[in-house]
């Protein structure tokens, strides 16, 4: 068990990547069930307001830190998390430890032509990484059935699902038992990064804490989205001079 601190009434593991890949690789060995959650300021509002994410919150395996208001939440808390593990970046880290280990990945979301971009990019930068299926992130839920079928014959540890926040996570907080995989990961748009339609802020803005600014500037059609970034800081300064 990792240490877990408390983040708006939800939980979120003290751990770096590298711990949060040991933790998946443990579950994969033992056939352990886990979900992970990588979870940034937008997701921890809303699970206040959101009675069916705030129990996939405290139901996750892992809920690791997405964005560095989370990071800065932590530290507002007095409970300094080691290091952001966003869910784009954790993909990275096990798709190459996968490839070493023999990891099955299954690539669950975004449009059908990103995903399958998704895959190559994946192939391509981690050779022998094993993809053994995947699918796009639109459909009904007249289709789960099917879906599931799909993911479940395909044999996969590991399921990656880029359907958004909170959507990918409440999917796989419903499914994740019936797919057969061990592990399940929502990650965010991931799959866009990967097949080159959406670009990562440089080096510099990450660690400066200004990727949302970067995205903004990119995508202005998130603004409104963004906004929660204050009332964010501003419930967790509420929780701090509460405690
Ligand atoms: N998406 C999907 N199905 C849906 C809605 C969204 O597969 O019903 C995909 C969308 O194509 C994109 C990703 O989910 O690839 C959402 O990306 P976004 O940047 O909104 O995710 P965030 O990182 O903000 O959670």
């Amino acid at each position: 068990m990792t240490e877990r601190i408390d983040i708006l009434g939800c939980p979120v593991d003290v751990l770096t990547m590298e711990a949060a890949v040991e933790h998946i690789a443990d579950c994969i060995l033992q056939q352990r069930h886990c979900q992970v959650v990588t979870a940034n300021a937008e997701i921890l509002y809303a699970a206040q307001y959101d009675p069916g994410l705030f129990l996939t919150m405290h139901d996750a395996g892992l809920v690791t830190a997405d964005g560095m208001g989370v990071l800065l939440a932590a530290r507002i808390l007095r409970r300094p998390l080691p290091e952001r593990v966003a869910g784009v970046d954790l993909v990275h880290s096990l798709a190459q430890r996968g490839a070493r280990a023999g990891w099955r990945f299954y690539l669950l979301g975004a449009q059908p032509e990103v995903v399958v971009a998704a895959k190559e990019r994946l192939e391509l930068l981690y050779p022998g990484v094993q993809i053994v299926g995947s699918h796009h992130g639109y459909f009904g839920q007249e289709d789960n059935a099917a879906i599931l079928e799909d993911i479940k014959a395909s044999q996969p540890d590991i399921l990656l699902v880029a359907m958004g926040a909170p959507k990918a996570d409440k999917w796989l907080h419903d499914y994740l038992g019936k797919c057969g995989a061990s592990v399940g990961i929502g990650v965010g748009g991931t799959f866009d990064i990967l097949a080159g339609n959406v670009k990562r802020a440089p080096i510099w803005m990450q660690r400066c804490g200004l990727e949302w600014l970067f995205r903004l500037w990119k995508q202005p059609s998130r603004w409104r989205r963004t906004l929660v970034l204050p009332k964010f800081i501003w419930a967790v300064l509420g929780q701090r001079f509460q405690q």
